[in-house]
């Protein structure tokens, strides 16, 4: 692919961002704290493109960047103690963990199967690319896997160049520093990852005092296996269907047994991994009922998005504590 780059000021560099965006593509943008590698956090396969594109090995739950805080309050539910961080530091370099509101458009697989999620208001060309497209973005850190996050246009090109349409060149980012995330919770306001805002700043804004992470920092993937895990005993790698197995499947190819299984859902007919891993939560979802005893899993390749996949499933698989 050819990625082209544009200058934030050339007149039309917005304009050409939000048609990208429209129709799916990923475009790498300047933020205040770091360059984001955004898509449309609504639609399932510009986010499995986001994986891709930065080569992670697993899912992690993405940030929706909004424009403004109605589009916040219909992703997120908002009590007073957040709406009150929210009028203190947004726009800014602040990302609030809040529980998800019904109907959230934002799509699951941006949200790595939780029930709750990150939003953060950013500031600048950002915002005014958001509210113009009308819908919130994903946008993790504009680097590759295991890469440091990038905050200039050149960095970013020399990680993901040729793995996304467009990069908006705006110079250095002014922070450089990835947000501040607090999770808003019913006894207090947790740091679970410290950033461009520091706690000092929250705390004398606030009064409040910010306490540390339950379970020591960051919310890792590994901490966030069991909500989309289905009650029932998963089988991986599956070449057949035993009778009354539900069955998750894979491509094209018939599999023996098939016809007995309880029910059949298949991830990607055509056996494309990006459309695959935009189903993926909704399929454990739906396989996540207590009368659901034992589901069968085809095998997934092992490249690309499909490594991703693969550590989902197997955490999905693992025993329950
Ligand atoms: P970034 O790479 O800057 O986009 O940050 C993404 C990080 O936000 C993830 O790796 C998580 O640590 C954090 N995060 C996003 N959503 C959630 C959530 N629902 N709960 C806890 N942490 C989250
Ligand atoms: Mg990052």
């Amino acid at each position: 692919m050819d990625t082209r780059t544009l200058s934030l000021n050339d007149p039309h560099a917005e304009a050409e961002a939000v048609r990208v965006l429209a129709a799916g593509g990923l475009v790498a943008l300047p933020t205040e704290t770091v360059y984001g590698l955004a898509g449309d956090a609504t639609r399932g396969e510009s986010v499995a493109r986001i994986f891709e594109a930065k080569g992670r090995p697993s899912f992690n739950p993405l940030i929706a960047h909004v424009s403004d805080r109605e589009m916040a309050r219909r992703i997120a539910r908002f009590d007073a103690s957040a709406e009150r961080l929210a009028d203190l530091f947004w726009p800014g370099p602040l990302t609030l963990v809040l529980p998800l509101e019904e109907g959230s458009p934002v799509h699951p697989l941006a949200l790595a199967g939780l029930s709750s999620v990150a939003v953060r208001m950013p500031r600048g060309a950002a915002s005014d690319i958001i509210a113009k497209l009308g819908r919130p973005l994903a946008a993790p850190s504009a680097n590759a896997s295991g890469r440091v996050s990038a905050t200039s246009a050149g960095e970013v090109r020399r990680t993901l160049g040729g793995r996304i349409e467009l990069i908006l060149d705006g110079g250095l980012c002014a922070l450089g520093l990835e947000s501040t995330i607090l999770k808003v919770e019913a006894d207090g306001i947790r740091l679970l990852r410290p950033g461009a805002l520091t706690v000092e700043e929250v705390e004398a804004a606030t009064g409040a005092q910010i306490l540390a992470a339950s379970g020591g920092g960051i919310e890792a993937p590994g901490q966030m296996s069991s909500h989309y895990a289905p009650s029932g005993r998963v089988r991986l790698g599956a070449r057949n269907v035993e009778p009354g197995e539900h069955f998750l499947a894979f491509g094209p190819q018939e599999v023996p047994g098939a016809g007995e299984a309880a029910a059949l859902v298949n991830l990607s007919e055509a056996g494309d991994l990006r459309e695959a891993a935009a189903g993926l939560f909704a399929a454990l979802a739906g396989f996540d009922d207590p009368a659901i005893e034992r589901i069968a899993v085809a095998p997934i390749p092992e490249r690309g998005l499909g490594q991703a996949i693969n550590d989902r499933l197997r955490r999905a698989a693992a025993p329950r504590e």
